[in-house]
């Protein structure tokens, strides 16, 4: 399997909530906030290609957020399809989407405004997510219900495309495995590839940056911080046993990261 770096984007969240436990005192020099107390996020998704596949992680914030949302996260232009373009690859060649979990900054993309309407952006990809996490998307409680956009961001697919609920850990494809770890959100899953070059793991938002790298260093909008540690501790358990790469998804500067 070959991996590539797919750039959809960027958008501003709140630096105290993304950081969480970790001080400012510590962050705020190398991540500057704008008037609004934010720091910029990228929104890196992972392309894993091979064996007949093209499998997409993550679909970023996506180009439908209405005024008040664009407002509050100052999206970037959602440069997807130009990135995918400049891999070589069309919307429509993609196969397989993995979800790591469903906030919109992550399920956003799905599904994109056109000039001539709105649809599917992978038309012909089938889409795999936790169950438990597309149950918490549809009916989310009190504590959920500010990070998720089902109506808007996934209900319109429903019988459009192949939507795979997994429980637990599954094989994707060959070299390609996803792990529920939850943690940040009921269902968030990472995403481990035997790839060319090597072993890797796309943690996602539970290792978001490298600031987060720390095990006791996890964002607010974690919903369970004792499962984003034991999920941390694994990672970096199985990354130094295998000597493996961590890919970023949020971080401004890196993107591949190698522990040892
Ligand atoms: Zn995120």
């Amino acid at each position: 399997m070959k991996l590539f770096k797919v750039d959809s984007g960027h958008y501003y969240t709140d630096g105290g909530a993304m950081m969480g436990v970790n001080p400012w005192a510590l962050w705020g020099k190398s991540e500057p906030t704008d008037e609004r107390r934010r720091i910029r996020l990228a929104l890196d998704l992972l392309l894993i290609v091979g064996q007949g596949r093209v499998i997409l992680v993550d679909s970023g914030i996506g180009n439908r957020l209405n005024e008040k949302q664009e407002k509050i996260y100052r999206p970037s232009e959602f440069i997807l399809e130009e990135s995918l373009a400049d891999l070589g690859f069309k919307a429509a060649d993609v196969t397989d989407v993995i979800l790591t979990h469903l906030h919109f900054d992550h399920a956003g993309g799905l599904i994109s405004a056109y000039p001539d309407g709105e649809r599917a952006t992978f038309p012909k990809a089938q889409l795999w997510i936790q169950k438990t996490e597309w149950e918490m998307a549809k009916n989310p409680d009190g504590l959920n219900q500010a990070a998720y956009n089902y109506h808007q961001q996934l209900q319109p697919l429903e019988d459009k495309v192949k939507i795979n609920l997994v429980e637990g850990d599954a094989s994707i494809a060959p070299g390609v495995k996803v792990k529920r770890t939850g943690g940040h959100s009921v269902g968030s899953q990472i995403v481990e590839i035997e790839a060319e070059g090597g072993f890797y793991i796309y943690p996602a938002d539970i290792i978001p940056t490298l600031f987060h790298l720390p095990l006791a260093i996890t964002s607010a909008y974690d919903v369970n911080r004792k499962e984003t540690y034991l999920a941390k501790q694994y990672i970096h358990q199985t990354l130094k046993e295998k000597g493996g790469k961590l890919l970023f998804n949020h971080d401004n500067q890196h993107w591949e990261y190698s522990l040892i």
